[in-house]
Order: C-alpha cells, then sequence, then structure tokens
C-alpha cells in the first residue's frame, strides 16, 4: 500500500511552525509497513490544495491529510477533497447537532452560533465521520475508486487522539499482517566509517532486513528494518544479523532501541552498589543532567561540581596552584587533580573530572578550541584522556559528555559484577 502525506497551513510554509503531524503519522504508518512515498505541505489556498489532492489521487492508495477542517474561511480542506474526489459537500444532522448542543451548553443559546460553524459539520458524499475526542472539528475518511482519504485537524493533540482512536485500528484492517519492524543497535567509542567498514560485507548484502548506519554527537546507531507479511516473523530475519553485528562490534555495543547511554551507565553503578561524584569545567553540569535524568541516579551519584574558574578548582576540589599556573587548567595534570579531588572530598568510588575549551574564544595554537581532557579516578587509578573536536560550543560540550559517559561505561563493562 502506497500513502501520500498532505499537510495543510500556510503557517507552516512561512516557517512559523514546525510540522510535527507529518512525522507522527509516518512513524506509525512505517510501522504498520504502509510505505509513505510523498509528502507535500501546501498553503490555505484552495486551488493549490486541489492540485496536490489530484495528484495524490493518480499514485497513492492512501492520502492523509493535516489541518485546514475549521470553521474559518482559509479552512479549505474539505471543499478541496469534495472538488477533487468528485464527493459533493453534504451536512450531517448528527454533527450538527452536537454542534448546537455545544453552542447551548457554552453560551446558554444557539444565537452566538454563525453559519460558519455550520461549515464543520460538511462532509464529502460518502465519508465515515472520525469523531474528536479533545476538540470540535470532526475528521472524515471517504473511499473512492480505490483510493482512501483521510482528513484530521492540523491542532496536534487533537490529530494525534483520532489517529490513535480511530484511524490506526482501521488501518490495521486495511494494511493486514504486513509490519516493518525497526531494531536500533547503540554504538560508542567507535567511527561511523570504522563501525561501517567492520560491517561492509553485511551492508552491501541487504535486502530484507535492510542495515543503515547513523553518528550523532558521539555515538552510531544501526537501524535494522525488517519488513514481513507476518509482525511476529519479524524477529526471525533481525536476530541472527543482530548477533552477528554484536559478535564482531560487541566490544562498542551498548544498548538498544530507546536505550541512552546514561541509562546503561547507571545501571551498571546501581548494580555493582558503586559511587560518582563529578567535577564538571567545560560541561558546566551537562553530565550531571544527563545523568539525572535517570530515574534512581541518586543512589549512585553522590556529588556534582561545576568548577568553571581555576578559583572554583582550587577552593571545591584541592586542586594545586602549582599544577594550574605551570600546565594551565586545560591539561591532563588538572584533570588528574580534579578527579582526585572531587573523589576524596565526595568519599565515592569514583571521581569523574572534565576540563576543556568550548570556544568559540580561549583557544591558543598549542591550547586550542576544542581541546578537552577526562578524568576518572578510582581506590586504585587515574585514568586520563585526551580529545579533541571540531564543532560549536554546544557541540564540543555535547561530545564531551558523551565521551565521559563513554568512558563510564567502558570501564564499568571491565568490572566484574557481583
Ligand atoms: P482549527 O479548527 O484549529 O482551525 P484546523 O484543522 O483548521 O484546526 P489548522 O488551522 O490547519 O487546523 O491548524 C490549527 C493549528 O494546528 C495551527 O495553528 C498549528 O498550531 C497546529 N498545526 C497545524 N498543522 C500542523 C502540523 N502539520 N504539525 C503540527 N501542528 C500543526
Ligand atoms: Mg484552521
Amino acid at each position: 500500500m502506497r500513502a501520500e502525506l498532505i499537510m495543510v497551513g500556510t503557517e507552516l510554509l512561512l516557517g512559523e511552525i514546525v510540522d510535527t503531524n507529518g512525522p507522527f503519522m509516518a512513524r506509525h504508518l512505517a510501522d504498520l509497513g504502509i510505505d509513505v512515498y510523498f509528502k507535500s505541505t501546501v498553503g490555505d489556498n484552495l486551488s493549490r490544495l486541489q492540485e496536490v489532492l489530484k495528484k495524490a489521487f493518480g499514485r497513492s492508495d492512501l492520502i492523509l491529510i493535516s489541518g485546514g477542517l475549521g470553521p474559518t474561511e482559509d479552512d479549505l480542506t474539505r471543499e478541496a477533497v469534495s472538488l477533487a474526489a468528485g464527493c459533493p459537500l453534504r451536512e450531517d444532522p448528527e454533527v450538527i447537532r452536537w454542534i448546537e448542543n455545544r453552542f447551548v451548553e457554552r453560551y446558554g443559546s444557539l444565537t452566538a452560533m454563525s453559519p460558519q460553524n455550520r461549515k464543520q459539520a460538511l462532509f464529502p458524499a460518502g465519508s465515515e465521520i472520525i469523531p474528536n475526542p479533545v476538540g470540535t472539528a470532526p475528521g472524515f475518511w471517504l473511499e473512492k475508486a480505490g483510493r482512501i482519504v483521510v482528513a484530521l485537524p492540523g491542532v496536534a493533540r487533537e490529530l494525534e487522539a483520532m489517529f490513535r482512536e480511530t484511524i490506526l485500528p482501521k488501518l490495521r484492517t486495511v494494511a493486514g499482517e504486513e509490519a516493518l519492524v525497526i531494531r536500533n543497535l547503540h554504538f560508542a567509542g567507535i567511527g561511523e566509517s570504522s563501525l561501517a567498514e567492520l560491517l561492509a560485507d553485511l551492508v552491501s548484502a541487504q535486502t530484507n532486513p535492510t542495515i543503515a548506519l547513523y553518528a550523532s554527537g558521539g555515538t552510531v546507531r544501526v537501524r535494522l528494518a525488517a519488513k514481513t507479511a507476518q509482525r511476529a516473523k519479524a524477529w526471525d530475519l533481525i536476530a541472527p544479523l543482530e548477533a552477528e553485528i554484536k559478535r564482531r562490534a560487541g566490544a562498542y555495543f551498548y544498548g538498544v532501541d530507546e536505550q541512552s547511554l546514561e541509562e546503561v551507565v547507571a545501571k551498571g553503578f546501581l548494580e555493582r552498589g558503586l559511587t560518582l561524584a563529578l567535577a564538571e569545567s567545560c560541561t558546566g553540569g551537562l553530565i550531571a543532567h544527563r545523568i539525572t535524568n535517570i530515574p534512581g541516579s541518586s543512589d549512585f551519584f553522590l556529588r556534582g561540581y561545576v568548577v568553571y574558574t581555576n578559583q572554583a578548582k582550587i577552593d571545591d576540589l584541592g586542586v594545586r596552584p602549582a599544577t594550574l599556573a605551570a600546565f594551565t587548567a586545560y591539561s591532563a595534570e588538572v584533570a588528574r587533580e580534579m578527579a582526585e579531588g572531587v573523589r576524596k572530598r565526595a568519599q565515592t568510588d569514583f571521581g569523574l573530572a572534565v576540563t576543556g575549551i568550548a570556544g568559540p574564544g580561549g583557544g591558543t595554537p598549542d591550547k586550542p578550541v576544542g581541546l578537552a581532557y577526562i578524568a576518572l579516578a578510582s581506590a586504585e587509578n587515574t585514568t586520563v584522556q585526551k580529545h579533541f573536536w571540531r564543532g560549536t560550543r554546544e557541540q564540543v560540550k555535547e561530545r564531551l559528555a558523551t565521551a565521559a559517559l563513554q568512558l563510564l561505561w567502558r570501564t564499568l563493562s571491565g568490572l566484574q559484577a557481583d
């Protein structure tokens, strides 16, 4: 089944709002194994909307429209579908009664109701009316000449509720058992191209499941997508491929689907009964933020310092002024003293420290913007890593936080859980 999305609204074309309804519907359609081949955005204009609809009728089995169902003059979806499908508009008596009741409830009489309000009770002949549990405008489902046209209001909360409650169950019966099942595998500590090399023959031989690599913020995601006639069978296709990928790149694998690096780190600490303290300079609390996004993190993350100045590093962590004077704050020596200092002050199993130059200013030829150090201190030893990234201030902070979480994760995975 070929589907097509049409987003209606001049606001979308002006960049005043960003389309979220399209991606919402697209994700659900993919999940049902329905292929989406086109998505168009069109303004509140009758002839252009008709033009897009005519094209859609010529090439798609399922057409989903978002927006333009309200009572005002620029809400033109019902007229455009009526014209493009050749189904005259009919007033639905039940919807009229329902709209009247709402006016009576709200204003005590029908005097406030204008002819415009009656517009929301008009539907192309042959439509099935889709109830709106959270707003006024109902949507419709029209089947004509082997095509299905679905129109839903633009307000995201309404579209999503109607899609979940009525459209999805109806689409399930139309789409049958066919499904696209997606599995995401997450990797850290390896670049996209190195991982692609490890998986090269699998990637070039891909048919079903398909394999795609995506890098972002210092981690790499491998997406496996299997298409099957029966949903339950998809895992038979994914499982052997997933096992093979883990066999080759297991050392860098940290989680699946929605799992984040911080979640895996938190699990590692909790399972082993270990504790952590943080000393953050250039990440300004970002690592603490990511760790505290995980429920239950107070059981292992005991203390975090944002030590942005040299004085803070001296006062709060016991970094020696002489070390700062000799090596600057952007050095392995200072990172080490920060990690050891925070561990000692907080009395934790691990002390993690980061320091670096996020930019855009402050760089020098031997200490350029993007230079960063991570130190991890335990009772046994202190590990120090040097990194260098190109990017904006925010990107450097993000990469540094991710690299610090990676160091924690790799250190924990090297330890025995008891
Ligand atoms: P209304 O009855 O509110 O007029 P409508 O069905 O006519 O509903 P629109 O007028 O097109 O819908 O849009 C109403 C509001 O819904 C917009 O102002 C915007 O906030 C939101 N909206 C519209 N289209 C989208 C979209 N594609 N993604 C997210 N939000 C949207
Ligand atoms: Mg509107």
